[in-house]
């Protein structure tokens, strides 16, 4: 199971992201504390590489991806995109790096103006960015279209005569207007028929490998992450508790908590689904997230000192670093 990324550059560096929300309370509405959405979290992203992001709803996956793409602004750390730090960077340049990476939403419908046909769903953005004269739009926009499987019939109609399938088209020839580098797919298929779901994927797939483009691929779905992901990141309130290449990921986790979710993958090894077991209780409040390891009131192998003391993240020379204390003792 060898890492294929490896020697591949790096597209993103993160290092130490943070972001917390203050919580408002009281007549006066006064702050009365933080939510500590992503906490201290490092990582790269590839270039040309699809990174799955995983974990339960309200883990951090979203606000991290929001941070990548500088819709949000960190609470400290730090993230370079292509060599260049976006943290702190001047409106005017970040304007123009924004336009570099996209997203891809999860549902279609409502991310596309339903005034608008799908011919001018995909010209906005290079009319608004003006990206060449009224003509060269039109026809690159027209190129777009055909690129996702659209033709020029389907060009002049309104997204609400689409199916979702064809709607989502629409939305990925949209956010390759502006030829991006990254694109997050922010569970690109979850809102769609079944049907179409292998459709849409092999789409993301194809366009990757023909533009060179780098994804990452958040999804609750793990045997769809397994299938698109070339290594996996998978986040536990707030922390990345481990990260490596997918299929070390899928066939031998090491994490506690990455046991427990991959234990639940269809086709996951049956002895090994025990683990699921394991994850008793509910996801703590980020409001007051438990001392040391976060995940320690929910692991059965918590030791004394995981309440006490935060673990490091520790890198096995594979490819692959894992946040937990039992790691110094293998
Ligand atoms: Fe479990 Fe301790 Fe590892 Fe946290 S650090 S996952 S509590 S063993």
């Amino acid at each position: 199971m060898e890492d294929r990324t490896r020697g591949l550059e790096d597209l993103f560096v993160v290092e130490k992201l943070s972001k917390s929300f203050p919580v408002w309370a009281g007549a006066l509405f006064r702050p009365s504390g933080h939510v500590s959405a992503v906490d201290d979290v490092s990582f790269e992203i590839k270039k040309g590489e699809t990174l799955g992001l995983v974990g339960e709803s309200g883990c951090g996956k979203t606000t991290l991806a929001s941070m990548l793409l500088r819709m949000l602004e960190p609470t400290s750390g730090s993230i370079r995109f292509d060599g260049e730090e976006l943290v702190g960077m001047q409106q005017s340049k970040l304007r123009r790096a924004r336009l570099a990476a996209q997203m891809i939403f999860q549902d279609p419908y409502s991310s596309l103006s339903p005034r608008l046909t799908a011919l001018e769903v995909v010209e906005e953005p290079l009319l608004i960015n003006r990206r060449g004269s009224r003509e060269e739009i039109r026809r690159k926009a027209m190129g777009l279209l055909e690129m996702v499987g659209l033709t020029e019939m389907d060009a002049g109609c309104l997204p609400g005569q689409f199916s979702g399938g064809q709607r989502q088209r629409i939305g990925i020839a949209r956010a390759l207007a502006l030829e991006p580098k990254f694109i997050v797919c922010d569970e690109p298929v979850s809102s769609l028929d079944v049907s179409v779901h292998a459709h849409i994927i092999n789409l993301l797939m194809d366009l990757q490998a023909k533009l060179g483009l780098t994804y990452l691929f958040i999804a609750h779905n793990l045997a769809l992450v397994r299938h698109v992901s070339d290594r996996v990141a998978v986040m536990y309130l707030g922390k990345l508790v481990e990260i490596g290449p997918s299929e070390v990921i899928f066939e031998d986790p090491r994490h506690p908590y990455t046991k427990a979710l991959m234990a639940a993958v269809p086709g996951f090894d049956p002895k090994k689904r025990k683990a699921k077991a394991l994850l008793g209780g509910e996801v703590p409040s980020p409001l007051n997230p438990p001392t040391g390891c976060r995940f320690h009131p929910r692991c059965r192998f918590a030791m004394p000192v995981c309440s006490e003391r935060e673990p490091v993240m520790t890198e096995d020379g594979k490819g692959r670093s894992v946040w937990c204390h039992l790691e110094g003792k293998r």
